[in-house]
């Protein structure tokens, strides 16, 4: 095997390396020096090359799709009617709802006629698209900023209603409850509206009101 052609003539500081391993070595003191004299100030995330988690934590977007949270109206009583549209809308088929009728005297605990007598979502399958949160007509689930889900069992990523309205009260507590979004429109309502009854009908599939969503 022949000697590789050397293109270019290169000097003797190239050829000894000494030069770019100063240089090299003037480049990782000069950050270190850097992050050395940030890390004596006081307050979170000092260094500024890395982020110290969990000490320092990034602020979540409001709109970020994170653990579920069931919303309490201003009341205090449950949204939830249990209607089973979030769950049929479920792409991951995670939802688990056990519907339950509101008794007499019950009135002041539940917002509807019906109510979720348990509402678990199973955290491990599902993929945080939001559909959920879009399906629901009474805005009672509300995607949250929650993301820390790791856990050591199977069941203890099986997220139930205590916990998920233990995700709402802590978030308002906290203010970190969405802004409330304005209705979608649906697509051709106000023409079929100004139409007549049927047609609204048609147009609307039958609700001729927009989704509502949000907080
Ligand atoms: S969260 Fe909304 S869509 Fe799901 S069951 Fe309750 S009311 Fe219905
Ligand atoms: S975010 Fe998507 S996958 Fe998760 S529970 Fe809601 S609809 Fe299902």
């Amino acid at each position: 095997m022949g000697k590789p052609e050397v293109k270019r003539d290169y000097t003797l500081g190239e050829r000894l390396y000494l030069v770019e391993i100063v240089k090299g070595l003037g480049i990782t003191w000069k950050h270190f020096m850097k992050n050395f004299r940030a890390s004596l100030q006081k307050g979170p995330h000092t260094v500024p090359t890395c982020w110290q988690y969990p000490w320092d934590k990034r602020e979540i977007s409001p709109i970020f799709r994170g653990e579920h949270m069931l919303l309490l109206d201003e009341e205090g009583r449950e949204k939830c009617v249990a209607c089973g549209m979030c769950q049929r809308v479920c792409p991951a088929k995670c939802i688990t709802i056990k519907r339950g009728k509101v008794k007499e005297g019950e009135e002041a605990k539940y917002a509807g006629k019906t109510y979720c007598a348990s509402f678990e979502i199973d955290l491990l399958r599902c993929i945080f698209c939001g559909l959920c949160e879009e399906a629901c007509n009474k805005g009672a689930i509300v995607l949250g900023q929650g993301y820390e889900l790791a856990d050591f069992s199977r069941q203890a990523c099986v997220a139930d209603k205590k916990r998920l309205i233990g995700n709402f009260l802590r978030a308002k507590e906290e203010g970190r409850l969405k802004p409330k979004r304005p209705p979608v429109p649906v697509a051709g309502a106000k023409d079929a509206k100004a139409a007549g009854p049927q047609k609204a009908k048609s147009a609307g599939g039958g609700q001729g009101k927009g989704l509502k969503r949000g907080v």
